[in-house]
């Protein structure tokens, strides 16, 4: 393998990726800390306090010695705020959806996909060895017609299509997977009409709902709100809004009780340090509670401010995707927004389709009126 010309390559294609420390007094526009409780002095204290009490790491996996009642309490907590049976922390989203789907899904399931998911929940597929079949993006027309002539199991012959024991539907061994909001559109899945044709065509639905926990729905609970049905799983991250570090699942005890047996990710990993489990159960408090409202509200007036003043007609979420196109050109709009110190992280493929390079800009509730009309001026004057 010739790494150096591997690298050039990429370089040739404006496909190189290397790593940057922002200057300071740059302000950050593409950052997931949507609430900024990332900085929010309660967080900072609920990881100092739990670091003092449980020490700076968990020493082990869960299930070797590396439980204790932190991450116990952490996983009551958000049961009670979601109103499910059980939740199951993860060391990241990356690992939730890499060990979950693999977990429900073996090469005798089916999975439908959308063709704008997230990396981890490719990776997850991959892993799971199933049928993946795409559906094009948020397109239930399309996704109900490959749904009516699945690819019939088993695929592997002798081979016994399976679910996990709690799913009374999905005996077919359907499993459809969305994000709720699209991490690099910013738009929004029709959780609704999924819902139906999960119902319709005994599928599990899986759902990741790591841009949208901490801001929308009740208390912050995200789009698919309290108590969801039983065919539906939800995953949510606290890296993002929550401005800390993990990930968990939420449904019933006894996917609790499979997960816990079967999800490699969770089994195989040393389990989340006290700080990010202290942060995540501040942040959790702050996100139920009235000041999580004012955040969220905050949030939105923000949201509208960008999309009003740069009329893009977005702001169904702080997501915004600017299509530029090529990506040597985006990348050069990146650089040159930062020398006006204003950060926004051009993306590319493999992150999105080949043509489809944009400026990923986010909005937090924290940005004042003063840096988003510095972000429009300077964003006005390059597009
Ligand atoms: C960020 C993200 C993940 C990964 O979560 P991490 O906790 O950062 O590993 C998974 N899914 C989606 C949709 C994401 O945007």
């Amino acid at each position: 393998m010739n790494f150096k010309k591997q690298l050039l390559q990429l370089q040739n294609q404006g496909a190189y990726r290397s790593l940057k420390i922002l200057p300071q007094g740059t302000f950050n526009f593409c950052s997931n800390d949507y609430l900024a409780l990332s900085h929010h002095s309660k967080v900072i204290e609920g990881a100092l306090q739990a670091t003092k009490k449980y020490g700076a790491g968990s020493g082990a996996a869960r299930l070797i010695s590396g439980n204790n009642d932190l991450m116990e309490r952490l996983e009551y907590e958000l049961s009670q705020w979601k109103q499910v049976e059980s939740s199951l922390l993860f060391n990241s989203g990356y690992h939730a959806n890499i060990g979950v789907i693999p977990a429900l899904a073996d090469e005798n399931t089916i999975i439908f996909s959308d063709e704008f998911n997230h990396a981890s929940i490719i990776d997850g597929c991959r892993l799971s060895k199933a049928k993946t079949v795409i559906y094009r993006h948020n397109d239930m027309g399309h996704l109900e017609e490959l749904l009516k002539n699945p690819p019939q199991p088993p695929f592997v012959k002798g081979g016994d299509s399976h679910f996990v024991p709690p799913l009374k539907k999905g005996v077919r061994g359907i499993l459809i997977i969305t994000e709720s909001v699209f991490s690099m559109e910013g738009d929004l899945a029709p959780l609704e009409d999924l819902k139906e044709l999960a119902e319709k065509y005994d599928a599990l639905l899986y759902v990741d709902e790591a841009h949208a926990v901490g801001m929308f729905g009740e208390n912050g609970v995200g789009r698919l709100g309290k108590n969801p049905s039983e065919n539906i799983l939800t995953m949510g991250t606290f890296g993002k809004a929550f401005g800390s570090y993990g990930a968990f699942v939420c449904g019933s005890d006894i996917l609790k009780k499979y997960l816990i047996n079967k999800a490699r990710s969770f089994i195989f990993s040393t389990s989340l340090p006290p700080s990010a489990m202290g942060a995540s159960r501040a942040a959790l408090k702050i996100i139920q509670g009235r000041e999580g409202e004012n955040l969220r509200e905050e949030l939105w007036s923000n949201v509208s401010v960008v999309n009003k003043e740069l009329g893009l007609d977005q702001g169904e979420s702080p997501i915004f995707s600017i299509k530029i196109g090529d990506a040597k050109k985006t990348m050069a709009l990146s650089e040159r927004l930062l020398k006006d110190k204003i950060y926004i992280q051009g993306i590319r493929p493999p992150t999105v389709p080949e043509g489809s390079s944009r400026l990923r800009l986010t909005v937090s509730a924290r940005h004042t009126v003063k840096e988003l009309f510095c972000l429009i001026k300077n964003l006005e004057k390059i597009l």
